[in-house]
C-alpha cells in the first residue's frame, strides 16, 4: 500500500476501528474509510501491521498445530504482498483516487455524474452498505459551507482532495473524522480549492440552523430512499 503524499495526516482512526479492520470485523463502509486513509497514512499502516502480527498470534495460541508456523508465514508473506503492492492503475484511473475506491470511480472524480444538492455543495453516492450506511463522495466549493448539522447515526469522513475546516480544526488530504450525534458542526471549505470528500453516514443528517424544521423531513425521507 503505497501512496505519492508521503506526509501524514494528523487525524486518525481511533484505535478500536483499526483493530476491527485488522480482525476483518467492520461494516464495508467503515473499512472502506480506514483503507483510504491508510492509503495516506505510514503512521496508521505500520500500526496495522504491529495488530495484525498480534491477531496472528493470538490465533496460533488458540489453535495450536503442527502446520500453524508455516500458516503463519503464508499469512505474513501476503500481508506484505499486500502492502508493497506497486501495480500502476488501469490506463484511465486517475492516480489521485485511493485504491480502494478505484472500482466506484474509474475516470476520475470530474467524470462522475455528480447532482447538486445546495450552492455549495455536491454529491454522489457510491454505494450502500448492508447496515444502510450510505457511502457517498461529497463536494464542497471553494470557501464553499455544509449546513451546520448533528448526525442521528455516526458519519466518517476522509478528505480524499483539498481541505476543510470546522469547529474543531483544520482537515486535509488523508484526514479521517469520526463524528457522531453529539457533535453539532458547520465544515467549510479552504477558499482556494474544492473540496472532495469520502462520506460515510449511518443515519440522516439533522440540520440544526434557521431551515431546520422545514428541512428535516424531507432528509430523514430522501436518507430512507
Ligand atoms: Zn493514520
Amino acid at each position: 500500500m503505497t501512496t505519492a503524499n508521503h506526509s501524514s495526516p494528523d487525524n486518525h482512526p481511533p484505535d478500536e476501528l483499526l483493530i476491527g479492520y485488522s480482525a476483518g470485523s467492520l461494516p464495508l463502509s467503515q473499512a472502506l474509510c480506514i483503507s483510504a486513509h491508510l492509503e495516506h497514512c505510514n503512521t496508521c499502516q505500520r500500526k496495522l501491521q504491529r495488530l495484525n502480527l498480534v491477531g496472528s498470534a493470538l490465533m496460533q495460541q488458540l489453535q495450536p498445530s503442527p502446520t500453524s508456523a508455516r500458516l503463519k508465514s503464508s499469512i505474513l508473506d501476503q500481508l506484505d504482498n499486500l502492502i508493497e503492492e506497486q501495480t500502476p492503475p488501469p490506463s484511465g484511473t486517475d492516480s489521485s483516487v485511493p485504491r480502494c475506491l478505484r472500482q466506484f470511480i474509474r475516470g476520475g472524480y470530474h467524470n462522475l455524474n455528480w447532482k447538486r444538492v445546495s450552492k455549495d455543495i455536491s454529491r454522489i453516492e457510491l454505494c450502500r452498505d448492508n447496515n444502510g450506511a450510505r457511502v457517498e463522495l461529497l463536494k464542497i466549493r471553494p470557501g464553499g459551507a455544509v449546513a451546520t448539522h448533528t448526525h442521528l447515526g455516526d458519519e466518517y469522513t476522509v478528505v480524499l482532495e483539498g481541505s476543510f475546516s470546522d469547529e474543531k480544526g483544520l482537515y486535509q488530504r488523508g484526514d479521517f473524522l469520526r463524528r457522531d450525534h453529539n457533535d453539532r458542526h458547520t465544515p467549510v471549505a479552504t477558499h482556494d480549492r474544492e473540496c472532495i470528500c469520502l462520506a460515510v453516514s449511518e443515519g440522516p443528517i439533522q440540520l440544526t440552523g434557521f431551515f431546520s424544521r422545514l428541512l428535516n423531513p424531507f432528509i430523514r425521507r430522501t436518507h430512507a430512499g
